[in-house]
């Protein structure tokens, strides 16, 4: 990392051709001239890790959008300088170690409680171990020394509550595990069909307006993970004001506190160079390992990578590298990966006598130009991640929200997150959700013959099938981000919801086998409440799921008698 010029603007070395270096400066570069000068740091970029990252909110090298407000103003000037995390403040450091104690990288030497919700673990630096000489027990601030150690040479090394560690590389883990619990997003169209795992790797192509900032935001509120970072990259500005506006006051529903406080936001801010956009991706992922270290469950979203690529495309230009497909640089999808690959369900770094686990699962919007998935920065990611959810434009412009084609998206995680459903949620899961897709296939099908013969070539058998399919989706998958009880259903809520409209189905075709006409089903009156079973809260779903369920088998019984009387 580079200072440059008198304004002493931050840029990296991101390139070197025998004694020429090439700088990536991430602020303004206009008026800068021949003959300016170029300061070392001789420091890789990096990013401070200690309390108090929790609730920030940092642009895309770091630094506190609040504190260069209070320095700047409202709109910033070049070369500002501020530190990521605040020096005066004090934090109570509880000591978990004593004196004597040999430690290794990763272990925990003591806690501090950052806020409410998190306790902020304190470990030993990847590459660091030795004995405790000395412990401290009270208040300091995070470039007190708190800790002593002494290794085997008799050399010393001061510990403070922070670490410093360069972007670009990924922190160290023991060893990485299989994901295979699922995170539990509360949107039925994505835990029920396509879900992620903690740990696990997603990305929501789509077209604009397709609702990919609205998945992300979901996300990022009813996530059930312990830490959230949320990356804005060089989307519009006026989206960004949303989050900044929005987050600090949106409460966390598992805790009942501010979401912000397990919450970190980077945000790049419009004057800053495309380039940022990259680097905010690293110091978002930097800081999310840092939290999984500590034994944290987290998750990233980032919004959007494809603005990402871009910069990568706009930098390589520069630099006049050869360019591969549609102008990206060659290596696009090796740098994809090498991000993605930092997810993971991992054994922590340190001697704890049981593993400590942490799970980081990754996010990303792409947004390919003209909504067209077959371009270069969506096919490298499709490549890598393991879950696609497929924003697709007809499915918005119908109001179908989240767009997420049910027929076109895909989860690799599928099969353990059955297992793990069918175990934790309700020993059917497994099976519903088999007789969903079906339908969803099937419907797929039929319509495809209503096209061709129309709908009276449909047997009443076929007929009614439609009707559930189109229950599935307008009952089920349709979901309101910004309805007050619709916008998050538990696992319980949805297998509750699901099991009635499968139900309906399945009852409603025993009954037109029995002589009852399809145009009778339909307009039964329980199907309305079907519908509204989104809006039911969660401490009434079973109940109201199990008086629907005894009005379906009512109601169609009524049907099938006044048939067979009237047939007598
Ligand atoms: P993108 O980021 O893909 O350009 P947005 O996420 O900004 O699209 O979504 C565009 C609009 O679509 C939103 O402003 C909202 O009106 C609507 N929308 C998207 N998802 C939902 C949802 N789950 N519930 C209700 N409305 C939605
Ligand atoms: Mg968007």
């Amino acid at each position: 990392m580079v200072r440059v010029s008198e304004k002493k603007l931050i840029g990296e070395i991101i390139e070197m051709r025998g004694d020429k270096a090439f700088i990536q400066v991430y602020e303004e570069t206009s008026m800068l001239g021949p003959g300016a000068p170029v300061y070392s740091t001789d420091e890789p970029l990096s990013v401070e890790l200690a309390p108090g990252l929790l609730g920030g909110i940092f642009d895309g090298i770091q630094r506190p959008l609040n504190e260069i407000e209070r320095k700047a103003g409202a709109f910033i000037e070049r070369g500002v300088e501020v530190r990521s995390l605040n020096r005066e403040k004090k934090w109570a450091f509880v000591p978990a170690k004593k004196p004597g104690t040999k430690v290794e990288e990763g272990d925990i030497i003591g806690t501090v409680q950052e806020n409410i919700l998190i306790e902020h673990k304190i470990m030993v630096p990847p590459k660091v171990s030795g004995t405790i000489k000395e412990i401290k027990s009270g208040e300091f601030t995070i470039d007190e020394i708190v800790c002593v150690l002494q290794n085997d040479d008799g050399q010393i090394k001061e510990l403070s509550m922070m670490q410093k560690w360069p972007v670009r590389i990924s922190r160290p883990i023991t060893r990485k595990l299989l994901p295979d619990e699922p995170m539990v997003t509360g949107q039925r169209v994505i835990d029920t069909l396509f879900p992620v795992t903690k740990g696990g790797s997603a990305c929501v192509p789509g077209p604009f307006g397709s609702g990919k900032t609205v998945v992300q935001h979901q996300m990022a509120r009813w996530s059930d993970v312990q830490i959230v970072i949320y990356v804005g990259c060089g989307e519009r500005g006026n989206e960004m004001t949303d989050v900044l506006n929005e987050f600090p006051e949106l409460i966390d529903p598992h805790t009942g506190e501010p979401l912000m406080k397990r919450t970190v936001l980077i945000a790049n801010t419009s004057n800053m160079p495309v380039a940022a956009r990259e680097a905010s991706i690293y110091t978002g992922v930097t800081i999310a390992e840092y939290f999984r270290d500590m034994g944290y469950s987290v998750a990233m979203m980032a919004d959007s990578t494809s603005r990402w690529a871009e910069a990568l495309r706009e930098m390589s230009g520069r630099l006049e590298e050869m360019p591969g497909e549609e102008g990206y640089p060659a290596y696009l999808s090796s740098r994809l990966s090498e991000y993605y690959e930092r997810a993971g369900k991992v054994v922590c770094l340190g001697t704890d006598k049981t593993d400590r686990v942490g799970t980081l699962t990754l996010i990303g919007a792409v947004s390919p130009p003209g909504g067209d998935l077959s371009e270069t920065v969506t096919q490298s990611t499709l490549s890598i991640v393991k879950v696609f959810w497929r924003l697709e434009a007809q499915l918005a412009y119908r109001r179908h929200f989240p767009a997420i084609s049910w027929l076109n998206s895909y989860s690799l995680y599928n099969d353990r997150v059955t297992s793990w459903m069918n175990k934790n949620i309700s020993p059917g899961w497994g099976e519903s959700l088999h007789k969903m897709r079906n339908i969803l296939q099937e419907e797929a099908k039929l319509e495809e013959i209503v096209r061709l013969v129309g709908y009276d070539a449909l047997s009443e058998s076929e007929q009614l099938k439609l009707e559930t399919a189109k229950s599935i989706r307008e009952d089920y998958l349709q979901q309101n981000a910004f309805h007050e009880i619709d916008s998050y259903a538990s696992l319980n809520k949805q297998n509750e919801m699901l099991s009635v409209v499968l139900y309906f189905g399945e009852e409603a075709q025993n009954a037109l086998a029995k002589g009852v006409y399809v145009k009778d089903i339909i307009l039964l009156e329980a199907r309305e409440k079907i519908a509204r079973l989104k809006y039911v809260s969660e401490k009434e779903i079973a109940k109201s799921a199990d008086s629907l369920r005894d009005e379906i088998r009512t109601s169609l019984n009524k049907l099938i008698e006044e048939g067979a009387l009237a047939n007598a």
